[in-house]
């Protein structure tokens, strides 16, 4: 994971990043040009490779990624094409660095803009079977999925991260604005928020 970034390495991220983007973005997740998914490509100093800001998600190209530190500001790369990053990036590094993800995803879901508006303190979801695709059980373990307030400050919203995040539950709603959720790789990252989106529209459905 330490090894210097070559072009190779940041393309064949790249690719593997536009691949989830373009699936996400088929399930009406990433309208318009929101959202945005990052896999970590270095771990000391943190180097995280992170979809390019402004391009619509369900067509970008192995190159529309971009190589960011920990704290979300562009790393030139030597033989690459700079592209602007995400402005969200700096959230995308700061779950990688306190909870250890390979990958963070984020994207604009209706269900958890309604589920943090109707429950600003947090959505609690128990006895369903979707749970285990969390890691959690699917009976007598009541799940919370945290809840912050959105705002433009990326090293804010990641001290409200920290301050409301429970290390057992691998995502994080951002209110009014969407979802975050994360994994040891970005498959494992896109199951995860397949399986968290499908919880909140799950609790709004039974309320
Ligand atoms: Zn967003």
């Amino acid at each position: 994971m330490n090894a210097r970034l070559t072009p190779g390495r940041v393309l064949a991220s790249g690719e593997r990043l536009a691949a989830e983007s373009a699936r996400l973005a088929s399930y009406g997740w990433m309208r318009g040009t929101s959202g945005n998914l990052s896999e970590v490509v270095g771990r000391d100093p943190l180097r995280l490779a992170v979809t390019a800001s402004g391009l619509d998600k369900a067509d970008l190209a192995p190159s529309d990624v971009a190589i960011v530190d920990a704290g979300g500001a562009q790393v030139a790369v030597e033989g690459v094409h700079a592209v602007r990053p995400s402005a969200e990036a700096g959230l995308h590094a700061r779950v990688a660095a306190v909870t250890g993800a390979g990958a963070v995803v984020h994207v604009h879901a209706l269900s958890a803009v309604l589920a943090g508006r109707r429950w600003p303190g947090g959505v609690r979801v128990r006895d369903v079977e979707m749970l285990k695709g969390i890691g959690r059980a699917a009976r007598g373990d009541e799940v919370v999925f945290p809840v912050i307030p959105s705002g433009q400050d990326m090293g804010e919203m990641g001290d409200r991260f920290e301050a409301a995040r429970d290390p057992r539950v691998p995502a994080l709603l951002v209110a009014g604005h969407g979802l975050y959720a994360w994994g040891e790789d970005l498959v494992r990252a896109r199951h995860v928020t397949e399986c968290v989106e499908w919880l909140l529209a799950y609790a709004l459905a039974v309320a």
